[in-house]
């Protein structure tokens, strides 16, 4: 009937709309009321009983015919009758008492004839097994197109006066009562439908507003909580878990790591490389299915669902599915947003320790912020910087959160050993399980988790950063990843500060002989007399030198530089500064000390040289002296003073210290 009920539906709305009539000429008020309630009639009375209804024929003839026949019962010219009911194939589908043999005949013969009269047959009485009866047929016909829709057929045991009319009634009365199951029956089924489209509407309903919920929620957990919520909501008796594939595994006991080997779930392994919906009978009264979890991206797990068996249709499945598609697509773009959140406050970090730590140029500064900064960030318990001494192959602690580390220096043979070596950074989730070399760091701060990442200076590495934590996986992979990010840039901060601490150096330094520059120690004199008591400055200069050059050459000639220099150093004390005048002309500046003391130096420096050169040269020195008491207290007069005394000392006849005559200079 459900297939007629849309066409007769279809039917009605258009006869309807076809027939305006009645709106034109009615008063408003009277109109809508009319209106409504011809429609209705109208619209019941274009239904019929049709070939689509052939299966519910017999039923519909069946259920009249039992409520007629009891009202017929009490009528006084049918009493004692037999009634039968037959339908147009031929088959007695109703009947109130035993058949006799010509009633078949009788009924067959109207049935083929296609009659619509009321007829006796045939003409006389039949007589039965104890009674003369007159068969009356009474053809019933579908009411708007007086289509055959059976036939009736009363018994009578004799003769009864008007019993024509009383049956042409009790006809229009089976008729009436056929019409009104038929269309209790095609209401029920219209009531069906309306119900089923309205448990329908309310299932796009949910779906929509589960759809909404999903895609306003910005973070992951919200998205998958929200998936739970849901069914649980729509299928209280559904049991649901979701396997996901790769991360994404968190305290919550319903998500679970998805296996596709060893111990696996075959229906979420199928459902998740076939990326289709999978269902199987779960012992005799569940069942189970596996439903992908994806995006446009790729797929994320396996939704898996338990069921009692009754409980879920098809058409739940497919609403299941479709928040299953609505959930990986607002899963990923959650997780999208979440990565870009993430990567924005990753160098939103980033800009904050790289503008810490070069603000100073000073390293003892760039370790001490890069440790703060690391132990901000990550929220770490300790943290250290090492850095190989290439002397003893040891390494030194530059910074750290445990000050006594300081003073230690600690082998290659750990972690902090190993990721120097082989240049990877390393994570360790629980130390205790840690079955590679051990970190003495580790073991001092108690910890259980570490990050250490190498730290490369000039592209080199040269040692590690290391952050550790109480707690065991306190670190995540997306730490890691950051750490070894902020490693760089730490090592490049270090890298710039040593370039810039180098040319500072070479700015002062002569390059041949590794002493200071005249310039410096000129403005480093200038700076000791402005507090000093007093000082001595002793200029030494090469005796002949010219000739070493000229007989030994220009390369020779700078070999006695450096060796003379390396005397000089050593003589010098960590006070003093030790100075290439200019060419072949030393300095050495001695604060605090005398020209008496001065003197005993340079004595030592003049024997020293030219024992220790080769070839063999030797010096004549001059030395200066000033004292806060002097008349005059500059570089320009301490300097002339002993350039005077040196003077004096080479046309003494060289190889020798003068000090200069006071007497005559001041
Ligand atoms: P005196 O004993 O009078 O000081 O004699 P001298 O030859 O040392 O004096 P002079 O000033 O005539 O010559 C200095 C020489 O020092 C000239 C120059 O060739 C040499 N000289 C200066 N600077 C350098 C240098 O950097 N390397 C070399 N190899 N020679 C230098
Ligand atoms: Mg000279
Ligand atoms: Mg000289």
């Amino acid at each position: 009937m459900t297939e007629q009920l849309h066409s007769t539906f279809y039917n009605a709305r258009n006869v309807k709309n076809s027939d305006p009539g009645i709106q034109t000429f009615s008063p408003p008020l009277l109109h809508e009321e009319q209106g409504y309630w011809n429609e209705k009639e109208e619209w019941l009375y274009h239904l019929d009983v049709s070939t689509f209804d052939s299966a519910y024929n017999d039923r519909l003839l069946r259920e009249a015919f039992k409520e007629w026949n009891h009202e017929v019962q009490g009528i006084p010219s049918l009493k004692q009758a037999v009634f039968s009911l037959w339908n147009s194939n031929k088959l007695c589908v109703a009947k109130s008492g035993e058949l006799f043999s010509p009633i078949k005949e009788a009924v067959f013969q109207v049935l083929e004839q296609v009659d619509t009269d009321i007829k006796l047959y045939p003409q006389q009485s039949v007589v039965s097994e104890y009674k003369h009866y007159r068969l009356y047929t009474i053809p019933l016909q579908t009411r708007l197109e007086g289509k055959q829709l059976g036939v009736l057929c009363v018994a009578v045991p004799e003769v009864r006066e008007g019993i024509l009319e009383v049956l042409e009634a009790a006809k229009l009365f089976y008729q009436s009562i056929f019409y009104r199951h038929f269309e209790h029956h095609f209401l029920s089924d219209l009531l069906h439908i309306h119900k089923t489209t309205e448990k329908e509407n309310r299932r796009r309903s949910i779906l929509f507003q589960i759809v909404q919920r999903m895609h306003d929620r910005m973070d992951v957990q919200t998205v998958l909580q929200e998936v739970f919520e849901s069914v649980a909501f729509l299928f209280p008796a559904a049991r649901l878990t979701l396997y996901m594939s790769q991360d994404g595994i968190t305290e919550d006991p319903r998500i679970k790591p998805l296996y596709l080997q060893g111990q696996y779930n075959p229906v979420c392994a199928m459902a998740y490389t076939e990326e289709r919906m999978i269902s199987q009978p779960l012992g005799l009264e569940k069942y189970e299915f596996g439903i992908p979890f994806r995006g446009k991206q790729g797929t994320y797990g396996v939704f898996h669902i338990e069921t009692p068996k009754e409980v879920i249709e098809d058409v739940d499945i497919q609403l299941i599915v479709m928040m299953a598609d609505t959930a990986g697509t607002a899963y990923e773009n959650a997780k999208m947003h979440q990565q870009s959140n993430t990567l924005i406050q990753e160098l939103r970090m980033i800009d904050e320790l790289t503008k810490k730590i070069n603000q100073s140029l000073q390293l003892a500064d760039i370790y001490e912020y890069a440790v703060q900064q690391l132990m901000r960030i990550f929220k770490a318990k300790a943290c250290c910087i090492l850095k190989l001494d290439r002397e003893d192959q040891q390494f030194r602690v530059l910074n750290s959160t445990l000050p006594s580390l300081g003073q230690e220096k600690y082998s290659l043979s750990g972690i902090s050993g190993e990721v120097y070596r082989t240049g990877e950074p390393v994570i360790i989730f629980d130390y205790e399980k840690h079955t590679g070399p051990s970190s003495v760091f580790m073991e001092i701060t108690n910890s259980k988790s570490m990050m250490a990442v190498p730290l490369r200076i000039n592209g080199q590495v040269e040692g590690a950063i290391l952050v550790t934590h109480q707690n065991k996986q306190f670190f995540s992979y997306d730490n890691f990843r950051f750490m070894d990010m902020l490693g760089v840039h730490i090592g490049l901060a270090v890298t710039n500060a040593t370039l810039h601490a180098e040319v500072k150096r070479l700015a002062i330094v002569d390059a041949l002989t590794g002493l200071y520059v005249r310039h410096y120690v000129d403005r480093m004199i200038e700076e000791r007399q402005s507090s000093d008591f007093c000082g001595s400055l002793i200029v030494i200069d090469l005796d002949d030198f010219k000739q070493v050059n000229d007989s030994y050459g220009h390369q020779i000639g700078d070999q006695v530089l450096t060796q003379v220099s390396a005397v000089i150093r050593e003589n010098g004390g960590p006070d003093d500064l030790c100075a290439r005048w200019g060419g072949e002309e030393m300095a050495i500046y001695l604060p605090q000390v005398s020209a008496q003391q001065a003197l005993f130096i340079a004595e030592n420096i003049r024997v020293q040289i030219s024992r220790r050169t080769s070839p063999a040269i030797t010096v004549s020195c001059g030395i200066g002296e000033w004292c806060w008491l002097d008349d005059q207290v500059s570089v320009e007069s301490l300097f002339y003073r002993a350039d005077m005394a040196l003077y004096e000392a080479k046309n003494s006849g060289r190889n020798r210290v003068c000090i200069e005559n006071k007497n005559r200079n001041r």
